[in-house]
């Protein structure tokens, strides 16, 4: 018989969301249970952020390595085990994977493996191929994640891949074309590029990486070109035909249609929340039209005691708003009044070099009307950048006209990903151009460039006219 086990909140998906969220809740005081039917880590871990930056590294390695003849550096004979790589890229992730599990063991929470579905608002069903168990629940946390889009004539296949099919090749293509030059296109286009793969990105829109201002993404497309890879922009991809040893891809581009061969075709072009399936419309859950889940700013959903967390509800669909939502959710439960506030909320991309956001950029101040101040550093002024043969970038901080507050920052440039942490900091806690202008930093360094930048704010730059 099913005899029901009581928890008091019940998490669905063991992603950046869900394991969060699991962690929180227990650290709260709750009896927590988490159910996942695939890998704890979800996505992230599994087969997102992690794995494509353990391959970007071991490319960029590989290509260091050959090709630091401007600093006197030549090497020969320099190689890339693919076996080895994905050794060390699998062993990362299990490493991370494994520490998930021993976490949530640490905080008693109990791992339910299997396929969720609700039943009612208080009770969820766990199904695996040999069993079904019930648990009521007082809360739960949905945090299934997202997957994938597949758009037609592009049937995931042999040849025809996602991002999950890119992070696991068997070998290092010859050529990859990659339909989409979104961020994670972009990413793994660059891994690959460095690997030595003759790389093609089809692009609908008239830019790659379409969430960045256009000052950023041209200098991700040089990089790119100059590894060798051929950006087709307004490129419609038609349809793909896998052959024995591959892949022909046809494409529309200024209304002429061509075709690329390529050893595989990576498909990206965004994902598709994972909300359908779990019994959602039968609870009275909302849905926007795009799938997600409608929740206030403590992530509850239109059933009072379901919540939802992560790629499956509006907002940039990133590990690190997952993991925040989740903490909110998990207090909200135990009765505090956490509200979600999304403004210094970051998104980076890892391609060479780094792009990251924060904040406002300078399209979304305009919108908005506000009276405000946009201030540039270039790498190329920076000692530290010099040094270490990397003077492509910049540093623009948004700030008010009225009293010089921080309020949104763009970095383009080695070390993008770190460097945004600091003005990250800025903005949530309300600094002005002035405090970062005043605040030393260690030379030579990249910091040095955000607070360069604070100080072409103030009118009174050192290393710049
Ligand atoms: P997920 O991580 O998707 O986890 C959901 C989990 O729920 C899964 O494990 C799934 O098996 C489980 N599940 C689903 N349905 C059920 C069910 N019915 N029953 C039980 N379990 C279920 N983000 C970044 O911030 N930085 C990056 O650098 C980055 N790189 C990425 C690279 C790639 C190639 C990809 C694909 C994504 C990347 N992302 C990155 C995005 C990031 O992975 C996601 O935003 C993040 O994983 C979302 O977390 P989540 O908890 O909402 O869901």
């Amino acid at each position: 018989g099913d005899f029901p086990i009581e928890t008091d909140t019940i998490v669905i998906g063991a992603g950046p969301g869900g394991y969060v969220a699991a962690i929180r809740a227990a650290q709260l005081g709750q009896k927590v249970t988490i159910v996942e039917k695939g890998a704890l880590g979800g996505v992230c871990l599994n087969v997102g952020c992690i794995p494509s930056k353990a391959l970007l590294a071991a490319s960029h390695r590989y290509e260091v390595a050959k090709h630091s003849e401007d600093m006197g550096i030549s090497a020969e004979g320099v190689k890339v085990d693919f076996s080895k790589v994905q050794e060390f890229k699998n062993s990362v992730v299990n490493k991370l994977t494994g520490g998930v599990g021993s976490l949530l063991k640490g905080r008693k929470v109990e791992i339910a493996e299997g396929e969720a579905y609700f039943v009612d608002a208080n009770n969820l069903k766990v199904m695996t191929d040999k069993a079904s168990q019930t648990y009521t629940f007082k809360n739960a946390i949905i945090a299934t994640g997202s997957r994938p889009i597949e758009i037609p004539n592009f049937k995931f296949g042999k040849r025809i891949i996602d991002s999950t099919g890119a992070l696991a090749l068997p070998e290092v293509p010859k050529k990859l074309v990659v339909v989409g030059g979104g961020y994670i296109g972009s990413e793994l286009g660059t891994a690959y590029a460095n690997f030595g793969t003759e790389v093609t990105i089809l692009e609908g829109a008239k830019d790659i990486l379409g969430g960045f201002e256009k000052q950023m993404t041209q200098i991700v497309k040089k990089g790119l070109k100059a590894k060798g890879v051929t950006i087709e922009t307004e490129a419609m991809a038609k349809s793909a035909e896998e052959t024995e040893n591959g892949v022909t891809v046809t494409y529309e581009v200024k209304g002429e249609t061509k075709t690329v061969e390529a050893d595989y075709c990576l498909v990206t072009v965004g994902r598709r929340p994972n909300t359908n399936d779990i019994g959602l419309e039968e609870l009275g859950v909302k849905l926007t039209d795009r799938g997600l889940i409608e929740v206030d700013k403590q992530g509850r959903s239109s059933v009072e005691n379901i919540f939802a967390i992560g790629d499956i509800v509006a907002g940039p669909p990133l590990a690190h708003k997952a993991s925040y939502e989740a903490k909110i959710a998990a207090e909200a439960i135990a009765g505090e009044k956490s509200e979600v506030d999304y403004l210094a909320i970051p998104a980076v991309c890892f391609t060479e070099p780094e792009l990251a956001t924060v904040g406002y950029t300078e399209a979304m101040a305009k919108e908005e009307g506000l009276e405000y101040k946009a201030s540039k550093f270039p790498f190329a002024a920076n000692g530290r950048a010099l040094s270490i043969n990397a003077s492509e970038g910049f540093v623009k901080l948004i700030s008010l006209k009225e009293d010089g507050l921080l309020i949104g920052a763009q970095v383009a440039g080695s070390g993008a990903s770190d460097i945004i942490a600091e003005l990250g900091l800025a903005i949530e806690t309300g600094m002005t151009a002035e405090d970062m202008a005043m605040t030393i930093h260690a030379h030579p360094t990249l910091g040095e460039i955000s607070m360069e930048a604070a100080e072409v704010a103030l009118g009174h730059p050192i290393h710049t006219m």
